[in-house]
């Protein structure tokens, strides 16, 4: 296991400040001295993510997950501490030498030389699409009406016919194994090189730090397939990235008010030259949990834009199923006399487009506008089913004045009556309210660890005891750990965090890195938990007081206990151990009872 000097941890630390870095990720509004958002780590839709400053750790009441900054790094960019540290050193400009294992270097190497090789490629395309050799491509690029800025943009570019990119790399000095990695050149039985892409329109693939990690190349006839993209490779997943995010972040400091997503990446194009710069594509791929959680990362509110054919709702669909339970304000775009958003922008031009995503209906909306679809409402019969279909997706919704204002909208724009709709909905929620209030909530049980259960006031006692150590060190740490002896801590867990304290702090480590003291991740959830809660202390040295003599008596109270274990063994003393033990017991007792 990689170490880092504490002096180090703490230089890192206090340069990168917890609500700075977490804010790059989530969404965070300040309330009274912590700022709270949606948790980047379960699905919710109201917040439970705390982040304090002054604590610089961070917390989530819905799925307990908590720690430090570097704790935050390894969770969200699922890397583990020696990377998490990297990573926030490299933030903030400190250099931190490490002892990867070799693997692990290795990887690292290759992974930096396939951007390097990425990027030169990106540019080699570039420059190509202007060459008189490049014609095709250029009628092409005229025939989409694409500008010279977008082309600089997204760095599009054109693929020649023969091994040029090949020969260009193995010039720049790039060796084999780099070149296989990218996936942009093969090698055929022969052992001999070849170019992968050839004569296609070539666009790359950005991540949100600007890196290339990816290809698409469209051809330029009518030839099949229509698009070839690079393969998952060392550097590229496909779930894990939106075509544009890096271009639209440009154009903005930090968090976008909206988000426009399409499916195809010349649909993000041809919309971004037309002045909507928000825009980003899903990569040929239905939309992913990872990606719902990159859009609701950098994005307020998320407006999907699919195609309106049949493909292209079982798409809108599925996003709804992923996005909605994130917690993201989620709409839909509605759009007519084309079939498709590209197509739209070039007919009636952005300002109409803009309109339309002005006018993006809720998922309600949109649900209820398939259901009528589907349905025939001039058959009575329809109209009934029509009618509790509605009623059921009002009532699936939680907050009652959001209900009331869809059902105003949706009697005008289906012309039902407002009371008939009402009414079919108050007898779901009823029904809905019933089963809940009958359901007994029964209290998640604790693991019993094989010990004796610790009464709610020792634990809490034992957790303040932790949080003064943590927070407090100077003052606590000597008076405390002179009374309250490890073996005296009832609950195990808490046993285990005061005897590692008492540990470090005897080597006089600092308390700045103290979750980092604990690999294991339940324990620094758990830690977390201890030092988030509040104890209400007002006056540390009085809090300090009340423990020192609460463990005080505790220890005078195992050393009666021990005393009288000898007492029921007297046969074993001699006349003058007994007399000794008597002695020390009684003064014991009186100690006890003034204690009282
Ligand atoms: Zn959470």
């Amino acid at each position: 296991m990689e170490s880092f000097s504490d002096e180090l941890l703490n230089e890192i630390k206090s340069r990168n400040d917890i609500v700075d870095v977490i804010s790059q990720y989530v969404v965070l509004k300040r309330k009274g001295r912590n700022y709270f958002g949606l948790c980047p780590f379960h699905n919710e839709k109201s917040p439970s993510f705390s982040v304090s400053p002054d604590k610089q750790i961070f917390k989530c009441f819905g799925c307990n997950v908590g720690g430090d900054v570097f704790r935050f790094i390894m969770k969200i960019e699922n890397v583990n501490f020696v990377e998490s540290v990297q990573i926030l050193a490299k933030r903030v400009g400190i250099e931190v030498k490490t002892n990867l294992t070799e693997k692990d270097e290795k990887i690292a190497r290759l992974k930096e030389k396939v951007y390097a090789l990425n990027k030169e490629a990106a540019e080699f395309y570039h420059r190509k699409l202007y060459e008189p050799t490049s014609k095709q491509a250029q009628e092409y690029i005229k025939k989409r009406k694409l500008d010279n800025n977008t082309l600089k943009s997204f760095l599009i570019g054109y693929s020649g016919n023969n091994n040029e990119l090949y020969n260009y790399l193995k010039e720049k000095g790039f060796d084999e194994e780099t070149m296989l990695a990218s996936s942009l050149i093969g090698k055929n039985e022969n052992g001999r090189m070849y170019d992968k892409f050839r004569n296609r329109l070539m666009i790359p693939i950005q991540d949100i730090r600007n890196r290339v990690i990816a290809f698409g190349g469209r051809v330029l006839d009518d030839s099949k397939p229509k698009y070839i993209n690079s393969p998952e490779n060392i550097v590229y997943s496909k779930g894990r990235n939106l075509f544009g995010l890096n271009v639209a972040k440009r154009n903005v400091n930090g968090i976008l008010k909206r988000i426009l997503i399409v499916e195809g990446y010349m649909d993000a194009i041809s919309l971004y030259q037309r002045g909507i710069t928000n825009v980003v594509a899903s990569l040929g791929t239905a939309l992913t949990d990872n990606q719902g959680r990159l859009l609701r990362r950098n994005a307020e509110q998320v407006i999907l834009g699919y195609d309106a054919d049949g493909a292209g709702q079982n798409a809108i669909m599925r996003g709804i199923s992923i996005l909605q339970s994130m917690g993201i304000d989620l709409r839909i775009l509605q759009i007519y006399d084309a079939k498709d958003p590209d197509e739209f922008i070039i007919k009636y031009g952005p300002d109409r487009f803009k309109k339309c995503m002005d006018d993006a209906i809720s998922v309600v909306e949109f649900k209820v506008k398939i259901y009528k679809q589907n349905l025939d409402l001039t058959n009575i019969n329809d109209k009934i089913k029509f009618l509790n279909l509605i009623a059921k997706t009002l009532s699936e919704i939680d907050n009652e004045i959001e209900r009331e204002l869809y059902t105003d909208k949706i009697a005008k724009t289906y012309n039902i009556s407002k009371e008939a709709i009402w009414a079919e909905v108050k007898k779901l929620t009823n029904k809905n309210t019933n089963k809940y209030n009958s359901s007994i909530v029964k209290p998640i049980e604790l693991k019993s660890n094989n010990e004796e259960k610790v009464d709610e006031k020792t634990l809490r006692q034992e957790k303040m005891l932790i949080y003064l150590l943590a927070n407090y060190p100077n003052e606590s740490y000597k008076r405390i750990s002179s009374v309250a002896d490890v073996s005296l801590i009832k609950d195990k867990r808490n046993r285990q965090i005061i005897s590692t304290i008492y540990e470090k702090y005897s080597e006089n480590a600092s308390s700045e890195n103290l979750i980092d003291w604990f690999r294991d991740e339940d324990m620094a959830n758990y830690i977390s938990g201890i030092l988030v809660e509040d104890y209400e202390i007002n006056d540390v040295n009085k809090a300090i007081n009340d423990l020192e003599k609460i463990y005080l008596r505790e220890q005078k109270i195992a050393k009666r206990n021990e005393l009288l274990k000898k007492l029921d063994n007297k046969e074993k003393l001699s006349q003058e151990e007994l007399k000794e033990v008597e002695n020390e017991l009684n003064s014991v007792i009186i100690d006890l009872a003034r204690m009282k």
